[in-house]
């Protein structure tokens, strides 16, 4: 079995073909549109329409192109959940940051977190969060 991702709220499959496919919002903006991301961790390298492209610097709110749920986390300001089913058909928790050029990813299950990127520090302090405080985040 192939590794899946998740929208966190409806389930519904977001990776199609070799791409994971999210819809995003310029905050403060009107700007929308879909957004191809490398379902491998930590490639960075992304997909949009030319008439959309994500700005450097620049927060993007993310929904599920399905049940259009916001992905963007309520707890850990800054980044975007979605979830992955491995080939061992076990479910983690990635988070991906959604500000334009911002390079880090965290996959995460349990107390295990795995950082990549080379901005992963930026939101370190965020998964230094004792075990029994995670259920509330
Ligand atoms: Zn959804």
């Amino acid at each position: 079995m192939a590794v899946e991702y998740l929208c966190k709220v409806c389930r519904g499959v977001l990776n199609v073909k070799t791409s994971i496919i999210l819809s995003a919002t310029k905050l403060n903006g009107s700007k929308r549109g879909l957004i191809y991301l490398n379902p491998e961790l930590g490639n960075y390298t992304t997909t949009s329409h030319p008439t959309f492209k994500i700005e450097e610097g620049e927060e993007y709110v993310y929904n599920c192109p399905i049940c259009h749920s916001q992905l963007n986390s309520l707890k850990y300001n800054h980044l975007v959940r979605i979830l992955m089913i491995d080939n061992d058909n076990k479910e983690y928790s990635v988070y991906f940051s959604g500000i334009g050029g911002e390079k880090c990813t965290y996959k995460m299950r349990g107390t295990k977190v795995e950082k990549k990127g080379p901005d992963a520090m930026k939101y370190d302090r965020y998964f230094e969060v004792p075990e029994e405080d995670r259920k509330y985040l």
